[in-house]
């Protein structure tokens, strides 16, 4: 499943890394990005929980 973070729309809550630190982490400008390019099978969900509970609906997941 391919991931990805908006960087403009990023906030730097950390809530997404709380949730999936296995796909998100911080970068150098203190957002949030996706450490993979595809979500692993066995991490959707949570990967889908994290952009759920995105507050500015950054994380585009398809
Ligand atoms: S949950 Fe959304 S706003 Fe918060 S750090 Fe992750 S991508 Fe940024």
């Amino acid at each position: 499943m391919p991931i990805a973070v908006d960087q403009e729309l990023c906030i730097s809550c950390g809530a997404c890394i709380d949730t999936c630190p296995e796909v998100f982490d911080w970068n150098e400008d203190d957002k949030a990005h996706n450490i993979v390019d595809e979500v692993p099978a066995d991490m959707e969900d949570q990967a889908r929980e994290a952009a759920e509970g995105c507050p500015t609906n950054a994380i585009t997941l398809d």
